[in-house]
Formats: C-alpha cells, structure tokens, sequence
C-alpha cells in the first residue's frame, strides 16, 4: 500500500521498505516453499496483498511451510474460507469514528488512524478490510483530528495508530506532535507500531531525534507475536528507543499456530524482557473475515494464562484481553472452565 516511487538519497529504512516482499511468488522461492501453496497464496493475495519485509524474511526457516512466523505472513485457502460470526469490521471501528481518522472509544484516549500503510501485512489483521483511504488523518484532515482533540478536555492521551504511525516521515511526526505539544490537556503521547520488530532500522537518527524533541512523555507499544522475530538488530533498535526515554510495551495476538502453547508465550515474554520491552496485552483475535484459521478457544487461552502465571515473575505476563464493539475498554478475559483441546 506504499505509494510512489522512492528517491535517490532517502533514509535506509525507505530504501527496505521499497524492497519488501509483496509477490506470493517471490515469497515462495525465497523461502524454498512448495509451489503447490500458489494458486491459493495468488487468490488470497488478491483479498490482501503480500508485505514482507526482507529483514523480517530473514528470520523464517526456509523450507517449513509451518514457521510461526511464516504463518503470519502467508497468504493461505484457509482465508477464503467463511466462519459465522466474523465479520469485516468486528471491532465496530467503522461505526466509532468521531472525525475522520479519530477514534474516541475509550475515556481519555484517542486514536489518531495517521496513515493506512503498513510495513507487514499480517494475514490477521483485523483492519484487512478497512478503507484506509477514507479513513485518514494524515490526508490533510490533521486540522479537523487536532481541533476534536483540543477542543475536548477529557482526551489526556493521545495514541498515533493506523495502519502504523511509523510508516510516516519524521517531518510529518514532527508537525503532528507540534501540533499535539500545542493542547494543554494532552499529556501523553502513544505509538501502536510493529515498524521497529518488522523493519528495526527504521529506528535511526531522525526518528531519535524527533522522539528527543517533542516534550510530550512517549509510551511505545510494540506488536511482536514470537519471541523469534525479536533478533539482535530489534533488540538494538529497542535499546535505542529506551535510551531516548521511551517506555516499550509489547501487544501481541493469540494466534493458532504461531503462539497458542505456553512455551511459546513464555519465550515471548523472557526474550521481550531481555530487549527492554514488557508485555503488555494478549489480545484475542478479532473476528475478522478471512482470519477463521488463527482462533484460539477463550478456555485454551485463560489455561496459558494460568500456566504462565505459574512460572513467570507477574510483570512478564500479558494482560489476556478481547475487543468488543461498544465497550468502554479492552474486556480481560476470565477462565471458563477446561478447554476442550488445547497445544
Ligand atoms: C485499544 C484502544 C485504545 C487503547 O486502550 P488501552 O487499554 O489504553 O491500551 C484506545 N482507543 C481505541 C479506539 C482502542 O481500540
Ligand atoms: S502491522 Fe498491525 S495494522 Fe499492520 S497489518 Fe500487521 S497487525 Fe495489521
């Protein structure tokens, strides 16, 4: 969904960006894959197209059609198929928007949907039918997003969230949080982004030197899902985060073949913890079209959740949460009894 051409002398992150993977194809020899999966990935490409970037690439094995980080990148028959109860807009995001691009659920907070663009296109995306285009803040409707914000003193947290927030360009960040540093009420500043796990060298320079300017306290809210997609070059950019005083939290997705056993989810947290980052939500899959495949039963999910409180300090265990539309918040989600058969 990147638009344009990119220019000689731009930022290395631009330079990876533009070389990401967006051929089913392509992402098939790479990864020494069966060509039989590509009928199916073609088709499935065409409800929503491949985004892989090659720094993400380079962590799955070659060869094993079910990597868990694979999985989340390849597109499969299992999204053609229809499940009851999912829907194109399960989260009721559509229904919520106060102008466009603000999204004012919850007290306190605002999202700011800045951009449409993603660096991944994860195959669970609950916004895989969103029309971004119409739904934009950064498309010069900052103006009208920026006078909802300030001209309502209950917004005390303002959360940059799209698509991600970090596809945009330190300049335009910049004038957005001028623009945010100019309302007396917003005391915080939050970025919901998978940018730094996806594409760490985004986090240079220029983005540390924004984040050293703005006088706003930053909260950074990660999105990694398995403790292999935080390699040396994340932790790097972590650590780089942290050192411009930003407080890295992680959110990451139940997801049926990726993180649905307590090993897994364990390992997530400790390396989390090692790259300076502490879990923040576990989020439920949203029932989103074309998703079906990575549900995990809610009595399977509160039993990892016991398990993992078991052995993990509590600071390293998730908050386990669903998103309901109309909800004042993220609902946590509580036991229900065993589950019928979990991994
Ligand atoms: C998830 C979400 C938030 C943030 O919720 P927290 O519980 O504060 O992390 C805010 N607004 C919207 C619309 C959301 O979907
Ligand atoms: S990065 Fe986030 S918003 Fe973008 S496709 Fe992945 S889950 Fe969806």
């Amino acid at each position: 969904m990147i638009h344009g051409t990119p220019q000689t002398g731009q930022a290395p992150w631009r330079a990876e960006l533009a070389a990401a993977v967006c051929d089913p194809e392509e992402l098939l020899r790479a990864l020494a894959l069966p060509e039989d999966l590509l009928p199916a990935a073609r088709r499935a490409h065409r409800l929503f197209p491949v985004r892989v970037p090659r720094a993400y690439l380079a962590r799955i094995l070659p060869g094993d059609p079910r990597d868990p980080l694979l999985r989340q990148v390849l597109p499969l028959d299992l999204e053609e198929v229809a499940a009851p109860g999912y829907s194109k807009d399960p989260v009721g995001d559509l229904g919520a928007q106060a102008v466009p691009g603000v999204l004012h659920k919850y007290e306190g907070r605002a999202l700011l949907t800045t951009t449409g663009a993603c660096a991944i296109h994860c195959r669970y995306c609950f916004r895989r039918h969103f029309p971004y285009a119409k739904a934009n803040a950064a498309r010069d409707r900052w103006r009208p997003a920026i006078s909802h914000l300030a001209n309502d003193p209950s917004i005390r947290e303002v959360i940059l969230s799209g698509g991600d927030p970090l596809m945009l360009g330190d300049d335009k960040l910049g004038a957005l949080t001028r623009a945010l540093e100019g309302v007396p009420h917003i005391k915080r500043l939050r970025l919901h982004t998978r940018v730094p796990v996806v594409i760490p060298n985004r986090v240079d320079e220029g983005l540390l030197d924004w984040l050293g300017r703005t006088s706003l306290p930053v909260v950074m809210v990660l999105h990694a899902n398995h403790a292999r997609e935080i390699d040396e070059a994340v932790a790097g950019a972590c650590e780089r985060l942290r050192k411009a005083g930003v407080t890295l939290l992680n959110q990451a997705v139940l997801l049926a073949g990726v993180n649905d056993d307590v090993q897994t989810l364990a390992e997530l947290s400790e390396r989390l913890f090692e790259a300076g980052v502490l879990p923040y939500y576990l989020h439920m899959l949203d029932r989103v079209e074309g998703a079906g495949h990575f549900a995990v039963d809610e009595s399977c999910a509160t039993g990892f959740l016991e398990a993992l409180r078991a052995r993990l300090p509590g600071y390293l265990v998730p908050r386990l949460v669903r998103e309901e539309a109309g909800a004042t918040a993220k609902l946590p989600v509580l036991a229900v009894g065993a589950g019928a058969s979990c991994r």
